[in-house]
């Protein structure tokens, strides 16, 4: 695997790949890499002919200083991770690199209300920096299909949408979360919860699969309100956000009529670590 930090490196590496027409697969991640990682990685790699993986914490998506700070660095780790599956390419920026203490990263785009709820709500300015350094990565990397996780079901949705706006020749490919055999949804932040914190996070999705049950029976908020209730009397858990939303818009559903695919988002903190899981619901 050949690892880049230069962005005009990385370019000179990629610019007789884009003369011989080879398809680019690209994965960012902010590295402390896991099996769901992987799982993107390796898609990538059946579908393309060269697989760019980026390792780059984006200090501009993070809008709490701590959870930027405390956020896993493991890139040794995740060298040899990458080695193991053949990952044909890493590039690994310095922030520095990435934004130039020269310039000031503007976001260029207007997500609408798909941005201002569940994560945009709860996050202020985390989308805009998330476009902006997937709109850069785009432009260094010029992939042909860019590969994302459901398990940042709102992110996946924003990129969608992103590509479209700019008029981009790139696919997005969406691909589904992978969990531990708990049900746990696999998470970098996973690595920060204390071994009690560990052993109750995969009733998250627990949780989520009887909420799933209960919509054949129920109404959304009656759904959303036994999820509200049940989480409560967990003293462990602090619920961020319950959303019932149509899993193309993200706009929140009043009945399960109004859409054709459903699906419940949650965020909630475990101690101070917090965790995102999604599900889709088949009535
Ligand atoms: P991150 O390093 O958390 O920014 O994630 C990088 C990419 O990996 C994003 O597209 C995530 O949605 C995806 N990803 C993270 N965790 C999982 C998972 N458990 N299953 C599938 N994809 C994931």
């Amino acid at each position: 695997m050949k690892v880049f930090t230069s962005i005009s490196e990385l370019q000179q590496e990629i610019k007789p790949l884009l003369a011989q027409q080879k398809s680019i697969g690209f994965v960012p991640t902010m590295g402390a890499l896991h099996a769901g990682h992987i799982a993107l990685v390796s898609r990538s790699k059946q579908e393309n002919e060269v697989t760019v993986c980026s390792i780059f914490v984006n200090p501009i998506q993070f809008n709490d200083k701590k959870d930027l700070a405390r956020y896993p660095r493991t890139l040794e780790a995740d060298i040899s991770l990458l080695e193991e599956i053949d990952c044909d390419i890493l590039f690994a920026p310095s922030v520095e690199e990435m934004y130039p203490s020269s310039t000031t990263p503007v976001a260029a785009y207007d997500f609408g209300d798909m941005a201002k709820v569940m994560e945009g709500a709860s996050r202020p300015g985390h989308f805009d920096g998330v476009a902006i350094v997937v709109d850069k990565f785009f432009d260094i990397v010029t992939p042909t299909r860019a590969y994302f996780g459901q398990k940042d079901y709102q992110q996946l949705a924003i990129i969608q949408k992103m590509v479209t706006l700019s008029n981009r020749a790139i696919t997005i490919v969406p691909c589904s979360t992978i969990r531990e055999n708990s049900g746990l949804a696999m998470s970098s932040r996973n690595r920060l919860l204390s071994k009690e914190h560990l052993l109750i996070a995969p009733s998250i999705y627990q949780l989520l699969q009887e909420a799933v049950v209960k919509a054949r029976l129920h109404t959304v908020e009656e759904v959303k309100q036994w999820f509200v209730t049940t989480i409560g009397q967990q003293p462990e858990f602090k619920l961020d956000y319950v959303a019932i939303v149509d899993a193309s818009t993200l706009t929140s559903l009043n009945t399960w009529e109004e859409s054709s695919q459903a699906m419940i988002c949650i965020a909630l903190y475990l101690g101070n670590i917090r965790l995102i899981d999604n599900i889709p619901i088949i009535l």
